[in-house]
């Protein structure tokens, strides 16, 4: 685990260090309690539920009239330097990268387990594209350095073993022939895509697809990756496409945040017109807001319409099917706080407040298999979010935090908030 030292101390839990929550509405990933307490200790949870027992020198919190949520968990982003800082800020207390170069995981990995004021993070590393397929060509714009791409399926052995070998956490497939974005590009033959998912199985990690048109989704769901790291805009989706899903065992992320603003919606902007969320807006991440999708997309025909993916995603979700949050940070949405808008997205597509939260928390630890969070429980890591009001009745009460911990450190937001704004 990145963040846990060899000897199982947390980073920013010292061993002594005690913290006790009192009188908060818990959610604890799972169920919602209207009233309890909350200790932790070195960085990890003692007790979830109504303890009577004060520790000395324990940091005592106030939680009447709040929420404790476990710190939420992001499972798409492409994490630069400097968003595990802004993640964290905005209740982010792990983030998971599904397709980077592999000169910027191992520094944020070594932040991540060297300071507890940062997200963790999780990377695939590089993912499986074809030569000159998605996202190469955002790369390349970007400026990034160059990185290994697959040009058959007898190449997916090594390519998955170099990935290991980078640190990847879980394996990234990118089916994208280009038709989601309006242009024509070289794709993963779907000999290639199996080729890769069992690779990745053979050496005991999870594979998730990138697959935004109806076609491409259906062909992972038919491919065994685990996991699906968009929903698709292109159609409509079929009437079975939820069985289908479900028999065959995916997760899915719909990242409806990044699909928003790709169907030209402004619910980012909104966002980060949030008094509540704007002030630890990064002016870096915010330019990333109106990214122009102009320069590197066409148009695709049909226009894509977020309402197939909000179909999608309440087909998939009435089958059974674990839905994830995550926000496709930085394309146009932002570390950390495109989470608050993915959370109302999702209960928008038919999951209840309670089920967003999940979304974001417990179900991401399940799916990822990240035993030590995503929940309060004993023994798992003190990763904490605290909300004024009840974001499992109304979930944009995410956006009013009021307390952010991981591994038990409190984060000085407001020092962060001044170093965001220039004035510190
Ligand atoms: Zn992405």
């Amino acid at each position: 685990m990145a963040d846990t030292i060899a000897d199982g101390t947390i980073v920013g839990g010292t061993g002594e260090s005690w913290l006790l929550i009192r009188g908060a509405r818990i959610f604890d990933g799972e169920a919602v309690r209207e009233s309890g307490s909350v200790l932790a200790r070195g960085g990890r949870i003692v007790e979830a539920g109504s303890t009577t027992f004060e520790p000395p020198g324990a940091e005592l919190v106030d939680g009447r009239g709040r929420t404790v949520l476990p710190g939420l968990i992001d499972c798409h982003v492409h994490a630069l330097p400097g968003s595990l800082e802004q993640a964290l800020a905005y209740g982010v207390t792990t983030m998971l990268d599904m397709f980077n170069v592999p000169e910027v995981i191992p520094e944020l990995q070594a932040l991540a387990m060297a300071r507890a004021d940062v997200a963790d993070v999780r990377s695939a590393v590089v993912g499986a594209t074809a030569p000159g397929g998605h996202p190469t060509q955002l790369l390349k714009k970007m400026g990034a350095p160059d990185f290994p791409t697959l040009s058959g399926p007898r190449e997916a052995d090594r390519f998955v073993g170099a990935q290991v070998a980078n640190g990847a956490d879980y394996i990234k497939i990118v089916i994208e022939d280009g038709a989601g974005f309006g242009l024509k590009m070289p794709c993963l033959s779907a000999e290639s895509v199996r080729a890769v998912v069992e690779a990745a199985h053979r050496r005991g990690k999870l594979a998730v697809a990138h697959a935004m048109t109806r076609a491409a989704f259906e062909a992972a769901v038919e491919s065994g990756v685990d996991g699906l790291g968009h929903v698709f805009i292109d159609r409509e989706p079929g009437p079975d496409l939820g069985a289908r899903a479900s028999a065959a065992g995916v997760f899915v992320v719909p990242t409806l945040s990044v699909l928003e603003a790709a169907t030209g919606a402004s619910g980012s902007a909104e966002l980060a017109g949030d008094p509540r969320l704007s002030a630890y807006l990064d002016p870096n991440w915010r330019a990333m807001l109106g990214w122009g999708s102009h320069d590197f997309y066409g148009h695709p025909e049909p226009p894509p319409r977020l309402e197939h993916a909000v179909l999608t995603t309440r087909l998939m979700h009435a089958a059974g099917v674990p839905i994830l949050a995550g926000t496709d940070a930085p394309l146009r949405t932002a570390y950390g706080l495109s989470m608050h808008r993915e959370l109302a997205l999702l209960v928008g597509a038919g999951l209840s407040p309670t089920e967003a939260l999940v979304a974001a928390t417990a179900a991401p630890a399940r799916c990822f298999g990240l035993a030590d969070r995503g929940r309060i429980a004993p023994g798992l890591r003190a990763d904490l979010l605290m909300v004024d009001g009840d974001p499992t009745r109304d979930v944009t009460a995410t956006r009013a935090i009021v307390g952010v911990w991981r591994g038990g450190a409190p984060l000085d937001r407001e020092a962060y908030r001044r170093r965001v704004s220039g004035a510190g």
